[in-house]
């Protein structure tokens, strides 16, 4: 379902309809690149969505003010057909979090609650931890470990330039209902992060299941995590925790807007990062940047003829989920007129790679943007994209191809979801060599006749 909050935009196909195909061009898109790194367009964007909108979760009233800014901002950079596509939305918000230690002495903890954890009664849980070192371990102890206490998994999370480190730690962060089969009161996990800051990392942890005991978690900053495990070395320890959240029944919204291409019948490039966020921070790599990058992109290539359209949505419930789902749901019936789609989502620091669709580098309009990009140290590489962002998540497996410009990872996973998730870590050079592979790439691909659907042999 659409609801059409705006029709704006420079209608610039319309004066270009009757021109003759546009070939992909490595020239044109040599001049893009080269445009892009002389271009503020990003940074401008991403300053004003962490400045003037702020943290906005799914379902808060920050969100709808996320929506209207988006509107607003495609509009201003001259995109048509902008509108968003609003879906149900269960919120969980969160209201206050306190720890401290207890016992052998008092100490504040550095936490937070996890979204869709369950609140602590008013008074909120004392009770004796127990730690394990990792998930594993958790799940290897007996079922009579942890009656009564609070579990905590200190299980670190290992640095890696593709980012896979998160996937092999972010395990733990959903393992609440481990501890709560062995008799736990409440269930602490090490922050899923690379850093060494106090800060804790937000997130989400899995809905419970019916049935299941639900039981307070929350994330603890890494030295705070590694405090409690060396205390418990000597002794017990004991926490005092105070978590309270409520769950809302509200609404999201993805936005989109486009920039129109020459041939309606060669299909939609979607493109996009998502407009929410956790709340410590300002949301600034996770996924303003996201944001700003595909936006300037977008609006470096509008500024010559190519074939096919270009949509930038703003998907507008990645953090706790819902935005994949309602982009398939609104766009089931016509998902044959996306040629392909890709999503910004793993900070703002330089782009290492693109992956394509299996065996679109062989397409003789494709191959040439490898020496395109080679200037911007982007490799060209082989291996199809395996994901390419969660909000395609569902269209991917839908059928729909997506392609993956490679972020480094290195340093993200030291900042994601905390309150230093802010405009302070961007580094401006590195957010306009996004936008240059972007534009670069988008170029390519936007004139390509290659099909890719059908690239591979
Ligand atoms: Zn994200």
């Amino acid at each position: 379902m659409y609801v059409r909050a705006a029709v704006l935009g420079l209608c610039l196909a319309a004066s270009m309809a009757g021109l003759s195909a546009v070939r992909a061009d490595p020239q044109k898109a040599a001049r893009l690149r080269d445009a892009a790194l002389a271009d503020d367009t990003a940074w401008q964007v991403l300053e004003s969505l962490t400045t003037e909108v702020g943290p906005r979760p799914a379902g808060s009233p920050a969100a709808a003010r996320a929506r209207d800014w988006g509107l607003a901002k495609l509009a201003a950079l001259g995109f048509s057909n902008i509108h968003v596509e609003p879906f149900a939305k269960q919120a969980w918000l969160r209201d206050s979090d306190a720890g401290e230690i207890t016992g052998p002495f008092p100490h504040k903890l550095a936490l937070l609650g996890l979204g869709n954890s369950v609140s602590t009664p008013p008074q909120g849980i004392t009770a004796e931890v127990v730690v394990f070192a990792s998930l594993a371990a958790l799940k290897a102890a007996p079922s009579s470990c942890c009656a009564g206490k609070i579990v905590l998994v200190n299980q670190p999370m290992t640095r890696t330039q593709n980012g896979d480190g998160y996937a092999g730690s972010v395990r733990a962060r959903s393992a609440a209902p481990e501890a709560a089969r062995r008799g736990a009161v409440a269930y602490l996990v090490r922050s899923i992060s690379t850093g060494t800051a106090r800060a804790p990392h937000a997130g989400a942890m899995q809905p419970w299941k019916p049935g299941e005991r639900a039981i307070p978690a929350a994330a603890l900053g890494v030295p705070d995590a590694d405090l409690i495990a060396r205390m418990a070395e000597h002794g017990p320890v004991s926490v005092h925790l105070l978590l309270q959240s409520h769950v809302s029944a509200s609404t999201a919204w993805n936005v989109s807007g486009e920039i129109p291409g020459t041939d309606p019948k060669a299909g939609v490039i979607v493109i996009g990062g998502h407009l929410d966020s956790w709340d410590p921070g300002t949301g600034a790599i996770d996924d303003a940047s996201g944001i700003a990058i595909t936006i300037a992109a977008a609006k470096l290539v509008a500024a010559t003829p190519h074939r096919r359209t270009i949509r930038l949505v703003m998907w507008g419930s990645e953090e706790t989920g819902g935005s994949s789902a309602a982009y398939l749901a609104a766009h089931k019936s016509e998902l044959g007129d996306i040629a392909i789609a890709g999503e910004s989502d793993l900070g703002a620091d330089r782009v290492y790679g693109l992956q394509l669709p299996a065996g679109a580098w062989a397409a003789p309009d494709i191959a040439p943007l490898e020496t395109v990009l080679a200037p911007l140290k982007v490799m060209a590489r082989p291996a199809p994209a395996e994901e390419a962002g969660s909000d395609l998540e569902d269209v991917k497996a839908a059928g729909v191809p997506v392609f993956a410009l490679n972020q480094d990872a290195s340093r993200y996973f030291d900042y994601h979801h905390s309150q230093d998730d802010t405009l302070a870590i961007v580094d401006p050079a590195q957010l306009r060599q996004n936008v240059a592979a972007w534009a670069a790439t988008l170029s390519i691909l936007a004139d390509s006749d290659a099909d890719f659907r059908k690239t591979k042999k």
